[in-house]
């Protein structure tokens, strides 16, 4: 087995993964509008099958600290943090061209709550790299966060702030080099484009491509100046099934952990890959989608797990269900646990479906030149490295008890903000399509997700104050259940964290 960069603080080849797992109750309540296929609500689906399956004491169940406005401006621009800091539904009319600038307003629409959704989804990725950074956990989990098309001063794909880049930042100061991994169905463009000229970061995203959303992701697009080689795209085509995935992504996953030697894994784990999503075309299964989730952890590297896309919600729940059992070592019964949201995974009420007949497009042949392409890649890099690949050194200047001790608002050095590539070719930048949506409300699982957000709108059935984790009481309803985990203020962003250098 390979096994780059460095040992999890919790051993080698323990089967066994500390985790720590991100969650606001808040989160499901956000709505972009009716027919709008971006459902947050999925995000709490999730959680309610974590509990019922009895996942939640296997882990440190955290409440993201929000994000600030200082934080998102270590890659957004102030005058864009401000915008999505005031725009509200009502007042949008008068801001026209601030709407346009920014790319808001369409496909990622104006809502109640925006800025507090983005400040919750983005502070559950950079809590997780900070537990990662302090070695408090092997893995960190934000099922609410990976919303990869976020640009520095433009809302893209459903996206508004793009809490990996603030993710990697953080990462970024502690390790060396970081390694991002892309399974979503659409080409991680935004976190690309953020470290396209670095070699600290090595991005990797598989992706449907041609004729889709949102147009970038050549697999002749490989990075740029320094940067060259540290950016690799893997185009693939409708139906794409478990074999035919798996031939490209362990291979050139392997080498990339072997070549690159990355401190720390984050990887994007959208779900709209899985067949059968309402706007994605690949035929994934589950076990399939989590193969990739179970070899990136294999390797003994810190990793961040987030979210991302995902359309079709009972999928998006089983799946990100599924990939936490993995992230834990636990394989969970395929027959699902009474819970609130049952009603949402009839006929079979199992976790696992069946991938469909659809034609797989990728060939045998091309899937081999592709396979070659990317290999041939990372054999130029490994021939000339261009970052000394050393391990780092441990995280000893890092300890709980003196966090407390600092000034919160030295968390992040405003000095060490990178340059974060201004400089990178437009062609990249000038082939966007926009994301298809479906304005209908005939899907069965909308109009349940519509009921389901009158209802929970004014539910908030968690408590946040205890630190204890209790095992789920048969004899108590589903919700008396739920209150049962008790959630812990997430405290581990609070603090500052050493200044890093961010010469990249
Ligand atoms: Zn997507």
């Amino acid at each position: 087995m390979d096994s780059g960069g460095n040992s999890l603080p919790s051993g080698p080849d323990g089967v066994k993964r500390k985790v720590s797992y991100f969650y606001d109750p808040e989160v499901g309540n956000y709505y972009y509008g009716q027919g709008h296929p971006m459902k947050p609500h999925r995000i709490r689906m999730t959680h309610a099958l974590l509990a019922h399956y009895g996942l939640l004491q296997h882990m440190q169940v955290l409440k993201p600290v929000p994000a600030r406005d200082r934080d998102l401006c270590r890659f957004h621009a102030d005058d864009y943090v401000s915008f999505l800091r005031s725009i509200t539904p009502e007042t949008q009319q008068d801001q026209l061209r601030q709407l346009k600038r920014f790319n808001v307003g369409e496909d990622c629409p104006v809502f109640d709550g925006l800025y507090s959704f983005c400040q919750t989804y983005a502070g559950g990725s950079v809590g997780g790299a900070v537990k990662l950074n302090h070695g408090l956990c092997d893995i960190a989990i934000n099922w609410a966060g990976g919303l990869h098309h976020a640009k520095k001063c433009e809302a893209s794909g459903f996206c508004y702030v793009n809490d990996i880049v603030l993710a990697i930042l953080e990462l970024l100061k502690v390790h060396e080099r970081v390694l991002y991994v892309d399974i979503d169905i659409h080409h991680g463009d935004g976190v690309e484009e953020a470290f396209y000229t670095t070699d600290r970061v090595m991005t990797v995203s598989f992706h449907k491509f041609g004729d889709y959303f949102p147009g970038t992701g050549d697999i002749r697009d490989i990075g740029y100046g320094k940067g060259k080689y540290y950016s690799l795209n893997v185009p693939l085509d409708d139906g794409i099934d478990d074999e035919s995935y798996q031939s490209l992504f362990r291979p050139i996953m392997g080498k990339v952990m072997e070549i690159f030697k990355p401190g720390a894994v984050v990887l994007q784990c959208g779900a709209d890959s899985l067949s059968g999503d309402r706007l994605g075309c690949f035929n994934l299964s589950i076990r399939g989608h989590a193969e990739c989730v179970k070899y990136m952890r294999s390797f003994n590297v810190p990793v961040l797990l987030v979210g991302g896309g995902g359309y079709t919600i009972r999928n998006v729940a089983r799946c990100w269900c599924y990939e936490t059992g993995v992230a834990l070592g636990i394989e969970l019964d395929d027959k699902m646990p009474q819970h609130e949201y049952y009603e949402y995974f009839g006929p079979d009420y199992t976790l696992h479906v069946a991938p469909s007949n659809m034609e797989n497009k990728n060939t045998r042949p091309i899937l081999d030149d592709i396979r070659v392409k990317l290999l041939e890649y990372l054999s130029t890099l490994q021939h000339a490295p261009s970052v000394p690949f050393q391990e780092r050194p441990p995280d000893t200047e890092f300890h709980e008890e003196d966090e407390d001790q600092q000034d919160p608002d030295q968390r992040w050095d405003p000095d060490s903000d990178m340059e974060v590539d201004d400089n990178r070719p437009i062609s990249i930048r000038s082939r966007v399509k926009r994301e298809i949506m479906e304005p209908d409300l005939k899907d069965a699982e909308d109009v349940k997700e519509t009921a389901d957000h009158a209802r929970d709108n004014t539910a908030v059935s968690f408590s946040t104050g205890s630190t204890s984790l209790k095992p789920p009481n048969p004899n108590l309803g589903s919700d008396q259940q739920e209150a049962c985990v008790k959630m812990e203020q997430d405290s581990s962003n609070k603090p500052p964290d050493q200044p890093a250098d961010m010469n990249l």
